[in-house]
């Protein structure tokens, strides 16, 4: 059930989620923003909302990169 307002976003949330922090192999629970809400039994940490960012490093370094070329291009 999502919220009218949200509903345009969800998925997006959702798949991003998947991607970068439920992660079919190794779930990165301690950076995962529901862990108090999930059901799953074998999380792989006992240490909620732990300060790890939501992204691997890679995808953010990435993103840095692509923010420099489109700049670079203005
Ligand atoms: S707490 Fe649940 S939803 Fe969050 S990463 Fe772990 S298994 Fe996935």
């Amino acid at each position: 059930m999502v919220p009218d307002k949200w509903k345009r976003n969800a998925h997006h949330w959702l798949i991003l989620h998947g991607r970068y922090v439920c992660i079919a192999r190794k779930p990165r629970c301690e950076a995962c923003v529901v862990n108090d809400l999930c059901a799953y039994p074998a999380k792989t940490t006992v240490t909620p909302l732990a300060k790890a960012p939501a992204k691997p490093r890679r995808a953010a370094a990435k993103k840095r990169k692509v923010r420099a070329a489109r700049k670079a291009r203005r």
